[in-house]
């Protein structure tokens, strides 16, 4: 037999060739909404300038440094800080196990080893839709999927009543996925006493909620507001897990830093804890890279730097909101016979329009428009300039 003959081209990820369509297109005033990625009011990638700053800060790091626990210590214990509180007990008692990763991917790829490892027999509960990334990952590291109820598509709102039956009717002691904020692809999240409900309910079940958070600060501009989830189940005396991601929110995109914790009973769980997740990732690629994560540090420990990535994350979150009421209110004005109020309803990077694919093909081929086929518009791609050209366009494809 001849080597890898049982090969066969894999399946494309649609977001990969949607992406392909629109640098092929020669129009000038295309627009990209496919790529979660921030874009400034003149469609330009958007690097924070703390980022810059701390560029120019860091000294080049020795080889020493490159391989220090001591580095990796102080990037963790300032990402828990930023997810669980600065004054979260969680963190003053060292109560948790974390490691940096690969990027929010990475971060959620080594949390399912970890549940395999450790609970071989278990499957994963995901969202349904959710970041389709999330069934892949898992599927990977060969734990079974199941999605329960969350978006409901006649509402475009969340549907609550069949979620908490899922959460009710699934096994006790289950693992859930849950989006804390800014629900990639649908914008849609629960309220805060729909959280508490959640919360309430996998206690009672003895679920384990392993957070994503791949867009902390992004939702409301406000990084506190936006992890205050990840508090609710704290007080409520879960034990959780968190997927960190600094792509969207320090525009790191290219670094892939994140981090993945794990809260734990007491100081020797955490050290046992950790001490797994450190063999898994020194097992698939030693430690990841580490200008990043220095990086992030830096903005994290230095106060004046830290104050002005916030100032940056709230110009970013507003000019997503304002584009949201721009782009809601053209609809209106041009008196579109349906209703859009779901556009301004829905929060964070990510707009789930209702469009469907033939519309949303249309608005490719008459529009030079590209999104998703689910109709997800990234809000990151919608600017003052070309707001009005989309809003027509989504109504011609409508009417
Ligand atoms: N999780 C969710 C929900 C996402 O939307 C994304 C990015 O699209 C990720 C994880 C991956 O993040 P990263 O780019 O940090 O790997």
């Amino acid at each position: 037999h001849g080597w890898w003959d049982k090969v066969r081209v894999a399946p494309k990820n649609p977001i990969v060739t949607v992406n392909e369509s629109f640098l092929a297109d020669p129009f000038p005033h295309k627009i990209n909404l496919v790529t979660g990625t921030y874009r400034d009011d003149d469609g330009k990638p958007f690097t924070p300038q703390c980022v810059g700053d701390a560029e120019a800060k860091i000294n080049r790091y020795t080889l020493e440094e490159t391989n220090s626990s001591e580095v990796s210590s102080k990037f963790v214990m300032e990402s828990v800080k930023l997810a669980y509180g600065n004054d979260s007990f969680v963190v003053r008692e060292g109560l948790y196990a974390g490691v940096p990763a690969l990027s929010g991917t990475g971060a959620c790829r080594l949390f399912a080893e970890f549940q395999r490892n450790f609970y071989p027999d278990s499957l994963i509960h995901l969202p349904d839709p959710t970041w389709p990334n999330h069934h892949n990952i898992w599927r990977q590291a060969r734990i079974p999927v199941k999605t329960f109820h969350y978006y409901d598509p006649d509402t475009k709102g969340l549907d609550f009543d069949a979620l908490i039956n899922d959460i009710k009717n699934a096994p006790d002691s289950s693992f859930f996925l849950l989006h804390p904020c800014a629900h990639n692809p649908t914008g849609v999240d629960p309220t805060e006493e729909q959280w508490r409900e959640i919360s309430y309910q996998f206690k009672v079940k003895n679920h384990f909620p392993f957070f994503d958070m791949a867009y902390q600060g992004i939702s409301s501009g406000d990084l506190d507001k936006d992890a205050a989830v990840l508090r609710i189940f704290i007080e409520d005396g879960h034990l959780v897990g968190c997927a960190q991601s600094f792509a969207k929110n320090m525009g790191l995109f290219g670094h892939k830093v994140g981090c993945l914790s794990i809260l734990t009973r007491d100081i020797k769980q955490a050290a046992a804890v950790k001490s797994q997740l450190q063999h898994i990732a020194h097992s698939m690629y030693s430690s990841p890279p580490i200008h990043g994560i220095l990086l992030v540090t830096m903005i994290l420990s230095d106060p004046n730097m830290k104050e002005q990535w916030k100032k940056e994350m709230k110009t970013m979150a507003n000019r997503i909101r304002a584009m949201r009421t721009t782009l809601c209110r053209n609809l209106e004005d041009l008196d579109s016979s349906f209703n859009w109020e779901h556009i301004t309803n829905q929060v964070g990077m990510f707009c789930f329009s209702g469009l469907a694919p033939d519309q949303v093909r249309h608005l490719e081929k008459l529009f030079h428009i590209y999104m998703s086929p689910d109709g997800r518009i990234s809000m990151g791609g919608v600017t003052p300039s070309n707001v009005n050209y989309l809003a027509n366009a989504i109504h011609q494809v409508t009417r």
